[in-house]
């Protein structure tokens, strides 16, 4: 039995994946579930689903105008 117990100290990438799943579907189980009550699991849901579905997200009025003011004058 050699001590080598503190190398599982640090989690490795693949448990961080599943760990991340793990979160994911929990927080989405809640959302649908609870229709959004508000609670910490809720908030935490909100702030994921918006990191994630940034990509597909259109740009919220406020960052169009700073992001392209051309536009802005046009109109
Ligand atoms: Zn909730």
């Amino acid at each position: 039995m050699a001590p080598q117990v503190e190398r599982q100290r640090i989690p490795e990438p693949a448990a961080q994946a599943d760990i991340l799943r793990e979160q994911l579907e929990y927080l989405i189980a809640h959302a649908e579930g609870n229709a959004q009550c508000g609670c910490s699991a809720c908030q935490r849901y909100v702030r994921v689903r918006s990191a994630l579905l940034e990509v597909f997200a259109e740009p919220p009025g406020d960052n169009v105008q700073e992001i392209s003011p051309h536009f802005a004058k046009a109109a």
